[in-house]
């Protein structure tokens, strides 16, 4: 059986597929808790520039796999369906780096 963590911040189990890191003064911490703790204290603009670019950074990555995906993809109709779902992540990641520039502003 594998070792059990337990969240230096929250207490909470670490389950697998969480993701998990480790701090000398805390032991494993899930990094959502990390995240939460790191931001806490920052004022709401600078809060929300931080939501924003780790979302943005999701649909990013999304948008690399969906082109790998569609290259690997043989039927048109997959390669097509791929690409209009790749489309309309493009979009939704268009509005929010605009969101993350209207923050600057
Ligand atoms: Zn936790």
């Amino acid at each position: 059986m594998s070792k059990k963590w337990v969240c230096g911040i929250c207490g909470g189990e670490v389950i697998e597929g969480q993701r998990f890191t480790f701090v000398a003064s805390l032991g494993a911490v899930h990094v959502e808790c990390l995240s939460e703790r790191s931001t806490s204290k920052m004022d709401d603009n600078y809060r929300d520039s931080i939501a924003l670019l780790n979302a943005n950074e999701v649909l990013l990555y999304a948008i690399v796999r969906l082109k790998e995906a569609g290259r690997i993809a043989k039927s048109e109709d997959i390669k097509s369906l791929i690409a209009e779902v790749r489309s309309s992540i493009e979009k939704a990641a268009g509005r929010l780096s605009t969101a993350i520039q209207e923050l600057l502003e």
